[in-house]
């Protein structure tokens, strides 16, 4: 993978960014370790030894914040983040994570938990917490027989789509390979096969959990728990030590177009806009596409894995006005889909959801403004729209998960990318600006994958109806609230 120097980040970042057509960008560690890599030996305790110092075990490794590995175990993917929780505990197994419950239970303090590490908010870490590592705990199993795929919270996607395409398989994610599969699924999960397969929480069949008193549940006898991680379990009420999915045919083949559009002024921007959601309503299940506004630049990615004449109707109406036209290619399944797995390290950003849309007419008197802010921003702003819908929306599903957005068709995500801490404060006051302007326009659902902790009403925003039966459950798992994060259910 190309590796930026300092100079050329920026635009490393860009030309990344437009390969995937907007897609974040984003870590392309697709190998699955094979334990964690903390080192203390097990009774032993981390080199900043006090009387209340955890001791190491064969199950969980604890580590100080003078300790040598703590940095490599703190680092997430927002170099933004910079909290620092005073204590890592480097899980092994399950009983780890019972015994680092135990600690913090038994010290008060604060838990927070890290899978994959990419939160745009950083709610892995946390200020003076003590952080549950899952990382090291990332062993997939697939059982030929019943098609399950039976796996560990730190697994990253990049990792699982190479080890289910052995098979032939494949479970319905996102397309950045540094992604760990829990937090995805926690909070929903949607990407290229959203529309045909519903987003990766739809998918999950059964989870294993440490609760905040240490105790462990099987959503095979608790069907709520099972209801509550499809879409509403992310560092809320437990730890997840374990997911169960059923698995889809991986197709053979996947085939990407991509349409540029450069140096638009707001008006064309939000004409174009018009157009690509005019379009979308034809667009086949198999498909996805996204509407990426970089700048004055627009990228419009579509993708699918059959292609009929359906898209290639629309393919041939977005080739109007392009600048540049990649057409519709064809790839083998796994390298088709690795295209877009992303950059390789850590970076500073502030991205959020920029909510959730039933079609153009939920934007149309705000866009023409926050494509001039986009435009004018004085760091790297983009405003990229999803489609969503299809196997999604299906009714039946409603009742199924926590999710609460399946009849909203479009997933906004709002990004900012830069290069010194310095700029923190001007992307932050970037995004500030133009969420602004989309609460004011009425946009009230969002994403909880893609957190804000400015937004207004986070709960309902993120959760709907099916916040106060989460409250519930962390009232059941979680009553003295051990396990929290700025966004985490209250009891
Ligand atoms: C570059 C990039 C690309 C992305 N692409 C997509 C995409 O294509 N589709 C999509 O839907 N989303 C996408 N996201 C958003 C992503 O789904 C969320 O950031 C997700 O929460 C990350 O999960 P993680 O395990 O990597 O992160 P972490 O930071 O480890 O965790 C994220 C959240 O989940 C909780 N959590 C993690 N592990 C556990 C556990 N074992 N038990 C209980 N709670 C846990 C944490 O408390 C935290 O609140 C992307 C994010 C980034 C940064």
């Amino acid at each position: 993978m190309l590796k930026p120097t300092d100079h050329s980040r920026r635009k490393f970042l860009l030309e990344s960014l437009l390969l995937a057509a907007g897609l974040p960008a984003c870590q392309a560690d697709n190998v699955f370790t094979s334990a964690p890599t903390a080192t203390s030996t097990p009774g032993t305790s981390p080199a900043n030894s006090t009387v209340n110092t955890p001791l190491s075990t064969n199950n969980v490794h604890f580590l100080l914040r003078n300790d040598a590995e703590y940095a490599k175990h703190r680092q997430i993917f927002n170099k933004r983040i910079t909290a620092m929780p005073k204590v890592i505990a480097v899980c092994s197994n399950e009983k780890g994570v019972q015994e680092a419950v135990a600690y913090a239970s038994k010290t008060k303090l604060p838990i927070t938990v890290k899978s994959g590490g990419h939160s745009f908010e950083g709610f892995s870490v946390m200020e003076g917490s003590l952080m549950v590592d899952m990382s090291g705990m990332n062993k997939p199993i697939y059982n030929k027989t019943s098609k399950l795929l039976t796996i560990q919270p730190g697994a990253k996607l990049g990792g699982v789509y190479e080890y289910l395409n052995r098979f032939g398989r494949l479970i319905p994610a996102g397309s950045c390979a540094g992604v760990g599969v829990a937090g995805l699924t926690l909070g929903g999960g949607y990407g290229f096969f959203a529309r045909q397969f519903g987003l990766t929480c739809d998918s999950l069949q059964r989870v294993r959990m440490v609760d905040g008193k240490g105790q462990v549940h099987d959503s095979s006898n608790e069907p709520d728990l099972l209801w509550a991680c499809k879409g509403g379990g992310n560092g809320n009420f437990g730890i997840i030590t374990e997911l169960e999915f059923k698995t889809h045919p991986a197709p053979p083949f996947f085939h990407s177009a991509r349409f540029k559009y450069r140096n638009l002024s707001p008006e064309q921007a939000t004409q174009l806009a018009e157009r690509w959601f005019g379009l979308m309503p034809g667009l086949p299940k198999t498909a996805y596409s996204s509407w990426v506004l970089n700048g004055k630049h627009l990228t419009v990615l579509v993708t699918d894995t059959a292609p009929g004449t359906a898209l290639n109707t629309i393919l041939d109406k977005l080739k109007t006005g392009a600048t540049e036209v990649t057409p519709l290619r064809k790839d083998a399944f796994l390298p088709g889909i690795q295209r877009f797995r992303g950059g390789t390290d850590p970076m500073y950003f502030k991205n959020v959801s920029a909510g959730y849309y039933t079609g153009f007419k939920d934007l149309k008197a705000m866009l023409p403004a926050i494509c001039q802010k986009i435009a004018n921003a004085k760091v790297n702003t983009i405003l990229q729209i999803n489609t969503l819908g299809g196997e999604i929306s299906n009714p039946a599903l409603e009742a199924t998960a926590a999710y609460p957005h399946r009849t909203l068709a479009y997933l906004g995500e709002l990004q900012t990318y830069y290069d010194k801490p310095a700029q923190t404060a001007t992307a932050e006051q970037t995004v500030r600006e133009i969420q602004g302007m989309l609460t004011k326009g009425g946009i009230r659902a969002h994403y909880r994958n893609y957190p804000d902790v400015e937004i207004p009403n986070w709960e309902t925003a993120y959760y709907g109806k099916s916040y106060a039966r989460l409250q519930t459950l962390k009232r059941k798992y979680d009553p003295d609230n051990l396990i929290r994060h700025p966004q985490s259910v209250r009891a």
